[in-house]
């Protein structure tokens, strides 16, 4: 493994946090944590910390030695002086007397001895780092030093791989309990440039910034240099056989086997009938991914536990490992997949009841579905309730296929035992990372809007993510559905799509489900509108109209019916139909007409697919400011009506103007609306001749 230390870079960090108020200690303690943090190799994800023993003034000018430690679940790639809270070192020292300590208490004494008082809770392990002596302490998660921690004879391979510079500290829950065993085996060892934590990571320190992290360069490269020597075979415990049948299988698309992975690991809400707990998946297929989930062992490695304890939080102990979901066999695979879940969620839950016996029976059950999928021949799913969640757990999934692998080369994977793995995954402090999160209605949820880039798509799509949902924008112009997707942020996805093209329907779904998983909304929204009255209108006209008007709301609704069939987790149809479906308008035929083939279609779907718990409804807008009601046609209609544009505009019984946020609105309360289905919302102000009856 490189350095990368660069003089250049970490000078103009020095100059910059001068600027800033920042001392060189700080600024080369913030440039360090950042060059930790941003290699996967190292660090993922909050894992990892740093730290700096350093004198400052506190509130009342009194000058302290203090220790500033990454607060807790920050990353490091991106750490800002704030993201390492300075505490008094003197009285965390102190706490060294104590033989142990309740966390509730122990994060009270932190936070009273909080420099600036409004800090974040500093990291959980935090008391490793004010009892060591030294200035600089950096701790990681590397990989290639777990795949050689995570063994049964890991004490006497480190002695051989590490030449005695690290002392070894054997395994305890990171907190208290560690930090005191850790620091009695550091004062035997004195000289020492760091400590091994048993099937947790390293720590390396040093006087000065470069020096620590010098040292955890120095290490992990013997780490990586041993597995690299020591390696018994390239393909170590991929049998041959199992590797070509996996090779030779014509395997199905991650597009069409997502939604069979994301329904199986979809739990029903326990109340509310029609409701489900639903995840975001994430897809990874890399050389290290395939060569990991098509072993012969893969049963027993993948089943072995974690790299690390903070891991549980985010993939759970255990991945489900599915079958080779091999091409036109697909609805034995989904059978199959669904009882592989099923046995997951109950293997879990008993899990969960035997440990939280053992420790007083006081914890509350996280869900019981999986957060890492390995599909055989194909690749793995990394799961979470939203986008970011989902990236996050296939990240770690992707370097612990690649620790596990690793240490199979040289040795026996072996993870801490299943107690252990409890005790980290339920213990409040690793839970507290997560932050306290109230879930957004939508959350777990995935929506496809199509004409996202006009004015009420791009509407619906703001209102959407706004309530949780992941958001697919779908349009002719992809540069337009672009911009609003940016706009949106987050994980918002922008796909070209045609409505009056089959196949370009069918190219954006499979990539709509190989992105999210699968697909739980669909807002059919494209449309546009020809005129001409109807004895004398071109043929021509009139088709392009049902192309687009109900050809293209057919084409998504069965692309998205197709999806949420597989995942048998029900789904909501929404249709834009104008209110010229129900209240024709002069010379309008050739828009209406087919609008109104719409409205017959939404109920078709309601009427086929309710049994599937899939809801089909309809918004009935009318005079919303759009790429249909341009600012010139307002100006012409309202004219040759004798009104202001005001008027024209909000020309209906409460005499108020329609915007698309009242349509995205509508649409919104249909998604949420679990027990309506096959209905109309009018979205117009009030127009008695459009009304529904
Ligand atoms: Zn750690």
């Amino acid at each position: 493994m490189k350095s990368g230390w660069v003089d250049r870079d970490a000078e103009a960090i020095v100059a910059d946090g001068a600027k800033a108020g920042l001392d060189r200690d700080l600024a080369l303690r913030i440039y360090t944590t950042r060059l930790l943090g941003s290699d996967p190799k190292l660090v993922l994800h909050g894992g990892g910390n740093t730290s700096l023993k350093t004198r400052m003034r506190d509130r009342f000018g009194e000058e302290v030695d203090v220790l500033r430690v990454k607060s807790s679940g920050a990353d490091m790639a991106c750490i800002e002086a704030s993201g390492l809270p300075a505490v008094r070192l003197s009285p965390m020292r102190k706490l060294r007397a104590l033989d142990a300590i309740e966390d509730d208490e122990l994060v009270g004494i932190e936070r009273a001895n909080l420099i600036d008082p409004t800090s974040s809770n500093p990291s959980v392990e935090m008391m490793l780092h004010a009892f060591l002596p030294h200035k600089f302490v950096d701790h990681t998660h590397a990989t290639a030093v777990l795949s050689v921690i995570d063994q049964p004879e890991a004490k006497e391979l480190c002695r051989d791989v590490f030449g005695g510079r690290l002392a070894f500290v054997p395994y305890l829950r990171p907190g208290f309990g560690l930090a005191k065993r850790a620091i009695e085996i550091f004062e035997r060892a004195p000289n020492c440039d760091g400590l091994i934590l048993s099937k947790h990571g390293i720590v390396t320190f040093g006087d000065c910034a470069r020096e620590a992290y010098d040292r955890m360069i120095a290490m992990v490269s013997l780490a990586e240099d041993f597995i690299a020597r020591n390696r018994k075979s390239v393909t170590m415990g991929v049998a041959p056989g199992e590797a070509k049948k996996a090779a030779e299988t014509i395997v199905e698309t991650a597009a069409r086997v997502a939604p069979i992975a994301r329904g199986a690991c979809s739990q029903k809400h326990d109340t509310i009938e029609g409701a489900w707990r639903r995840l975001v998946l994430e897809f990874r297929s890399g050389d290290a991914v395939l060569n990991f989930v098509n072993r012969s062992d893969l049963q027993r490695v993948s089943q072995a536990g974690v790299i690390t304890p903070d891991h549980t939080i985010r993939t759970k102990n255990w991945p489900l490992v599915l079958t080779v979901p091999q091409s036109g066999r697909l609805a034995d695979f989904a059978s199959v997949t669904r009882q592989e879940s099923q046995a997951f969620s109950k293997h879990y839950r008993q899990y969960f009841e035997r440990n939280n016996k053992r420790v007083g029976g006081n914890k509350i059950e996280l869900d019981p579905l999986p957060r890492v999928v390995l599909v055989p021949g194909l690749g793995l799913f990394g799961l979470g309730r939203s986008k970011a969640d989902a990236i996050i757990a296939a990240d770690i999934a992707e370097e612990w296929a690649k620790g596990v692998s690793d240490a199979e080369a040289i040795g026996t994977f072996e993870s801490i035992s299943e107690a252990e793995m409890f005790d980290c995954e339920y213990w409040p402090l690793e839970q507290a990372k997560l932050g306290r999160r109230t879930d957004l209605p939508l959350a777990g949820q995935i929506a496809a809007i199509t004409g996202a880039a006009g004015v009420i798509g791009a509407a619906t799509a703001s209102a959407f993510a706004a309530a949780g949902a992941e958001v697919a924008l779908l349009d002719l112009d992809r540069t337009a559905a672009r911009e609003r997707a940016n706009a949106i942020g987050g994980y918002a996805l922008a796909l070209a799509c045609d409505v009056t093209d089959a196949s370009s329907v069918s190219a954006a779904f499979d990539k709509i489900a190989e992105h999210f998983g699968g697909v739980d909304i669909v807002v059919s929204n494209a449309g546009a509108a020809w005129q001409g009255r109807i004895g004398e209108v071109d043929e021509e006209i009139l088709q392009k109209s049902f192309e687009l008007n109900f050809y293209g709301h057919q084409r998504v609704a069965q692309a998205a019916v197709k999806i949420m069939r597989a995942q048998g987790t029900g789904g909501c149809l929404l249709f834009n139909i104008s209110k010229q479906a129900v209240n024709p308008g002069s010379s309008f035929g050739p828009y209406g007409i087919p609008k109104a083939a719409a409205l017959a279609l939404m109920r078709q779907y309601a009427l086929d697919y309710g049994v599937d718990g899939i809801r089909a409804n309809a918004v009935n807008a009318d005079r919303i400011r759009s790429g249909l009601l341009t600012p010139d046609m307002i100006a012409s209609r309202s004219k040759a009506r004798g009104l202001s544009e005001k008027d024209y505009m909000s020309g209906n019984l409460l005499g108020r103007e329609v915007a698309a946020e009242d349509v995205a609105q509508a649409f919104l309360h249909h998604a949420l609306a679990l027990k309506t289905t096959a209905d109309v919302t009018t979205v117009d102000g009030g127009n008695i001749a459009a009304a529904m009856r």
